[in-house]
């Protein structure tokens, strides 16, 4: 969503409130170019801030990592953590900057989620044992502010913890709702590093066959516009 599709006269505030509220409550309607069979799919609204969409995201990246996670020993869970969470959305890339510069000093490689407004970060990484307090040494040298960290053992299903983060939405005022949307908006909440990258980098295809005739779904409706799929424009 980009902020030219918030409807005009209202503010983000109102657009975040009516999106969540109507979130799989219409659908998108497909048709089969050969045999004309309609399929529906509920239209979502992929916001940060839905529960819904974020038990969706979660799914489709636990899906996407765990076979890669399964097959690694030595998985461990590493916390880290700021003095504070980031007032302004420009600042996380340097917080990106810092958790991936301490896991490469570390680890093999690694996958991480932000907590809320970046005060803490979850990562799931893949090495040999380093004890905490090397690891709180060489925080503090990154950050220059905090040596707060935390290492413990794990396995594949340390997968569930760092990305519940993403699903579920804090439990914030609404006023702040704004702010944590527009931060997360411009930058990722979910990163990974070394041995991981690469998976990070292969996009899903996705496509939409005809449970009938198994032939390509190319067009859809969202009430009266009719879309031409997969250039998402409308037709007529
Ligand atoms: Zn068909
Ligand atoms: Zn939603």
């Amino acid at each position: 969503m980009t902020n030219s599709e918030l409807q005009p006269n209202t503010t983000l505030l109102d657009s975040i409130r009516n999106k969540l509220t109507n979130c799989s409550m219409n659908n998108i309607i497909f048709y089969c170019s050969s045999c004309g069979e309609a399929y529906s799919i509920p239209l979502r609204c992929d916001l940060i801030l839905c529960e819904k969409c974020g038990k969706r995201r979660f799914m489709k990246l636990k899906e996407k990592y765990l076979p890669i996670i399964k097959v690694q020993k030595n998985i461990k869970l590493l916390t880290l953590t700021w003095v504070k969470g980031v007032e302004h959305k420009d600042e996380i890339p340097l917080r990106h900057r810092q958790v991936r510069r301490l896991i490469k000093t570390f680890f093999k490689g690694g996958l991480y989620t932000f907590e809320g407004l970046a005060q803490h970060v979850h990562a799931l990484v893949i090495g040999n044992y380093v004890p905490t307090k090397i690891i709180s040494e060489k925080w503090l040298s990154i950050t220059k502010e905090s040596y707060i960290v935390d290492i413990r053992k794990a396995n594949s299903s340390g997968l569930n913890y760092v990305l519940k983060y993403i699903c579920k939405p804090p439990t914030y005022f609404e006023n702040e709702f704004v702010k944590y949307y527009e931060f997360w908006f411009h930058n990722r909440r979910v990163s990974t590093v070394g041995l991981f990258y690469n998976y990070h980098q292969v996009k899903i295809k996705i496509e939409l066959l005809c449970p009938k005739c198994n032939d390509y779904l190319i067009f859809w409706c969202v009430g009266e516009t009719v879309y031409d799929y997969p250039l998402c424009k409308p037709l007529f």
